[in-house]
């Protein structure tokens, strides 16, 4: 049984040496247990938070622990009634071959689903995010204008073609020429700024004439300065993500901004509310399942994953993912079905 285990705690960004691979035997499922066997792993901006010990909504990993992360898995030893060996499953196995669970939190996927992986993704937990925090925090309104970054990532494309599907006028960030470039031909934005661009405060202005009513932070950092001047009166935004700062390791430069912010949010009465989309919204996974999987299949709404092969390449991905070499949703096959 492969593991990779947090070997140091990153400081800035992480780096190889930040993680090891050892091996163990495959555990033993006890009575009330199954055994699963990881076929995809998925990689998420949170495990970053996970392998520093700052105080966070979650308990840190500790130096040796195996990484944690959604999975997808079969089964290949049931002692559990409603688990039958070979049925698929969306589990938390972390990054290691097998696993052993109690059943609590483990999902079961449809046998017949075309793409299994799409369960940690547009269909899973980052999908389910984008969905609840446009729709419940975010308010959006047909005619209004939504913003948001990493818009070719799983959480982005899902909010940009959603509140496309709604009517308002949107407008995605990403990195660079060809994920802009899908962003508006195959995920139906109406435009999208690179914001590599030196000028691109000035573009995003150019892109939002009638100003911004949502914006759905996913990365914070000099997005989000360029984005608050655009914002209009009563306009929401849901906290999600804060991408750009996880590696950080020091406040940014210049002059605090603090009192700016909480200007903004008084004199234009926004509605800044962070959530943790199982804490907030678990009860909803069911509706927004049978919702999106209607939209997946029927080509409403659009995906990308950015597969990588092997176990092995866990780590090299998910450095990678973090400063934007993804293109759409990352995940690792770990193992054929
Ligand atoms: P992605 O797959 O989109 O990967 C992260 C992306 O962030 C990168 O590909 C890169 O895209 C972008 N990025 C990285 N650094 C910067 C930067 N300095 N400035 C602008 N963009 C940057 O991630 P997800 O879709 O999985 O997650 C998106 C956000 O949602 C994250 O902040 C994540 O933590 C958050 N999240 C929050 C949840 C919650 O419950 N609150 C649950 C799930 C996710 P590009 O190359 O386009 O810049």
């Amino acid at each position: 049984n492969r593991q990779i285990k947090l070997a140091s705690r990153p400081h800035g960004a992480p780096t190889a040496a930040n993680f090891e691979m050892a091996t163990s035997e495959i555990p033993k499922p006890n009575n009330k247990q199954i055994l699963l066997r990881t076929v995809y792993l998925s990689l998420d901006p949170y495990m970053r938070g996970r392998m520093s010990d700052a105080a966070s909504y979650a308990d840190p990993l500790q130096v040796g622990d195996v990484m944690l992360g959604g999975t997808v898995a079969q089964v290949v030893e049931s002692n559990i009634d409603k688990f039958a060996v070979g049925d698929l499953v969306v589990s938390n196995s972390g990054w290691q071959d097998y696993s052993v669970s109690d059943g609590i939190g483990v999902l079961k996927l449809d046998k017949d689903m075309a793409h299994p992986s799409y369960g940690l993704g547009v269909l899973g937990m980052p999908g389910f995010t984008g969905y609840m925090g446009l729709t419940d925090i975010g308010k959006p309104q047909k005619g209004e204008t939504l913003v948001v970054a990493a818009a070719t990532g799983p959480v982005g494309a899902t909010v940009g073609q959603v509140a496309n599907h709604l009517g308002l006028h949107t407008v995605g960030i990403a990195g660079g020429a060809e994920k802009c470039a899908y962003a508006i031909d195959k995920l139906g934005f109406d435009a999208c700024i690179d914001h590599t661009a030196d000028d691109f405060a000035q573009q995003l202005k150019d892109a939002c004439p009638k100003g911004i009513d949502v914006y759905y932070e996913n990365v914070g950092g000099k997005v989000f300065d360029a984005v608050l001047p655009l914002l209009n009166a009563h306009a929401r935004i849901p906290v999600c993500g804060l991408v750009s700062q996880y590696n950080a390791t020091e406040l940014p430069d210049g002059k605090d901004r603090l009192s700016v912010l909480m200007g903004n949010i008084l004199s234009k009465r926004l509605t800044v509310k962070g959530f943790i989309i199982f804490e907030e919204y678990g009860d909803h996974y069911p509706e927004f399942l049978t919702t999106m999987s209607k939209w997946v299949e029927s080509g409403k709404v659009k995906t990308k994953e950015h597969q990588v092969d092997g176990l092995d390449q866990a780590p090299t991905a998910f450095i990678g993912m973090l400063a934007g070499d993804n293109f759409g949703k990352t995940v690792v096959k770990v193992a054929d079905v």
